[in-house]
């Protein structure tokens, strides 16, 4: 049995577009996927993409009541507009209005790091805890904010671009520009390059992670570098312990500004659970401002996995969908939406 109204969920990754109907209580109920277009296509394109998928999932379900997106990029505060989107052709993308036109529903837009970090606080890790951040591990680092049980998405909905923070002065270059960001350190990327400059050196510690890729440093991944170290390869749990102690700092520097509850860790790396974690909280306790005479924030693995994305862009248009449903009711009710989360289109 489904639970309560029903919303549609799409995320728009670099490779696919997983949507899916999701009910009140996170489950999924039907899923269908699609390529996404190459970001030389036009943003026709991509629309197109996104109306065939939820179009198929309305085929089989009354009582969808909203339709969330969820995607990589720049999101503006008024969760209608992509300003900047690195796998798509979208540049101060009119996307609400676009589909408004051709979908019968409200459409509510978030970056797919809120939409993941919201799906946590509702259905997986972060249950129960008001103040959550995450930190996603991917190629890069990723985030989102969860203050007193509200996405913190910032004036320009910009909030949670923690990647980009700078933890060594004048440390590696980023490709923001930029030199010693924290994802230059502890990322799936920092991994991958730390296990090949190792194996362009010729180490002889390297000689498991050789055999893995048949001697070619380049065919090299982090999944690859992570079940190394599950399968107890020192020189790889050495790897990822280190990209610990680097995600342990950075987090530091998220308490003393957020002071969240709760840290859920997600994205690819996380996969390696407390190879990667214990690290990491040792290295927080370390650094943490005013250590000893504080609470500390549990430090906890994502439990939603790949589909965070979909589930809290589904749940996040849900709640929207409700807020103007309340709003609609007229003077008799207070609206609850603030400033801060602006009325819809
Ligand atoms: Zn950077």
């Amino acid at each position: 049995m489904a639970d309560g109204p029903l919303a549609i969920g799409v995320d728009i990754g670099g490779t696919k577009v997983a949507a899916g109907v999701v009910d009140a209580s996170g489950a999924v109920l039907r899923r269908t996927r699609r390529d996404t277009p190459h970001r030389s296509t036009s943003p026709r394109v991509v629309e197109d993409t996104i109306v065939s998928a939820v179009e198929e999932l309305l085929e089989q379900d009354d009582g969808v009541v909203a339709v969330g997106i969820g995607a990589a990029g720049f999101v503006a505060a008024d969760r209608a507009t992509v300003v900047f989107a690195p796998h798509l052709s979208w540049r101060n993308e009119p996307l609400r209005q676009a589909l408004g036109g051709r979908l019968e529903l409200p459409i509510f837009i978030d970056n797919d790091a809120n939409a993941a970090v919201w799906a946590e606080y509702r259905f997986g890790a972060g249950r129960g805890e008001s103040q959550l951040v995450m930190v996603n591990l991917g190629t890069g680092i990723g985030g989102g904010i969860v203050l007193d049980g509200r996405v913190l998405r910032g004036r320009f909905g910009i909030a949670g671009e923690f990647g980009h923070m700078q933890v060594v002065p004048d440390g590696i270059r980023c490709e923001c520009g930029n030199r010693g960001c924290w994802e230059q350190y502890a990322s799936g990327n920092a991994l991958v390059r730390e296990a090949r400059a190792l194996m362009s050196a010729g180490s002889p510690v390297v000689s498991d992670l050789f055999d893995r890729v048949g001697g070619k440093p380049e065919d090299l991944t982090g999944p690859l570098v992570t079940e190394a170290a599950r399968d107890g390869d020192p020189l790889a749990r050495e790897l990822l312990s280190e990209i610990g102690r680097w995600l342990g700092v950075g987090m530091a520097d998220l308490a003393a500004a957020l002071d969240p509850g709760t840290f859920v860790v997600g994205g690819g790396v996380s996969a390696a659970g407390e190879l990667l974690l214990e690290p990491a909280r040792q290295a927080f306790r370390r650094q943490l401002t005013g250590r000893g005479y504080r609470p500390e924030a549990n430090i906890v693995a994502a439990e939603l996995g790949n589909e965070a994305g979909m589930v809290g862009a589904a749940d996040l248009a849900r709640v929207g969908a409700a807020d103007l449903a309340w709003a609609d009711a007229g003077d008799r009710l207070v609206p609850r939406r603030t400033p801060a989360d602006p009325p819809a289109g």
